[in-house]
């Protein structure tokens, strides 16, 4: 079948630093795909190349039957709003709203009423255990309380792909592992597709399927041409 998103022939180079040299992935549908490999192997600019934040020099992505390559600058901020969610490292809240606010916030941008919307995000709070911290502000609550609350707000417009940049990469073991579980579950639950850059074995055990990119350049055996 053919994949949900596929990114062929990438390449991108930052003034003389080749980061992406030719890669090629794809996602299947409700997949969790590790994309594993050392730093400054290409892995993040290969990720936002994926979710349209960075546009290659060369290659081909192609979503859900659509060229992101070919669309505007509007049209590919509507799909990721609509369609991607996203978790990164750390900092993705934002500090003046409590916890429910910043995972609601996404609902509301989208028109949805406080209320309604207040309701849903409280719901996957839920899922990720962490109700507690609901009312709580980011800076008052734990690195993984955070990573957890992070995940809700990445999930509660029900997106179809989600993009996790070493989502675990502040924590400790324990909470990482914590955060990998709830994080698996809930997309699996959801319906919705994993890219989780990661550099760690231990992370990358949480997903169905690995790639790895090395030198700027990767391969997707799931890929027929
Ligand atoms: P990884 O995620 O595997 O650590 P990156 O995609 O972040 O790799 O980086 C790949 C290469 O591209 C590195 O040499 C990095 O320094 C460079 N690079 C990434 N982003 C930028 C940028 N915005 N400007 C300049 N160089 C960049
Ligand atoms: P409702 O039951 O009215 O949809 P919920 O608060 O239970 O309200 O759910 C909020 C949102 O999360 C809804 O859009 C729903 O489709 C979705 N949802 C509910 N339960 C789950 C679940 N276990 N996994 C994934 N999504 C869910």
């Amino acid at each position: 079948t053919t994949p949900l998103l596929a990114g062929t022939g990438l390449r991108k180079t930052y003034g003389a630093t080749p980061a992406l040299v030719d890669a090629t992935i794809c996602v299947r549908a409700g997949e969790v795909l590790a994309v594993m490999g050392p730093s400054g192997s290409g892995k993040s600019t290969l990720l936002h190349c994926l979710a349209g934040i960075v546009a290659p020099d060369a290659g081909r992505i192609v979503y859900d039957g659509r060229e992101l390559t070919a669309m505007s600058d509007r049209e590919r901020s509507a799909l990721r709003r609509r369609e991607f969610g996203f978790v990164f490292q750390f900092g993705q809240l934002v500090p003046e709203l409590t916890c429910l606010e910043n995972v609601a916030l996404p609902l509301r941008l989208d028109g949805l009423k406080r209320r309604e919307a207040e309701r849903r995000a409280a719901g996957w709070l839920d899922r990720l255990e962490v109700a507690d911290v609901a009312d709580k502000r980011p800076g008052e609550v734990s690195g993984g309380q955070g990573q957890r609350v992070a995940v809700a707000r990445a999930l509660v417009h029900q997106p179809r792909v989600v993009f996790a940049d070493e989502p675990t990469g502040a924590l400790d073991s324990l909470n990482g592992e914590r955060v990998m579980r709830l994080l698996t579950r809930a997309t699996r639950e959801a319906g919705a597709a994993v890219v989780l850059v990661t550099h760690e074995t231990r992370v990358a055990a949480y997903s169905d399927r690995e790639i790895v990119v090395r030198d700027g350049t990767s391969h997707d055996a799931e890929l027929v041409a």
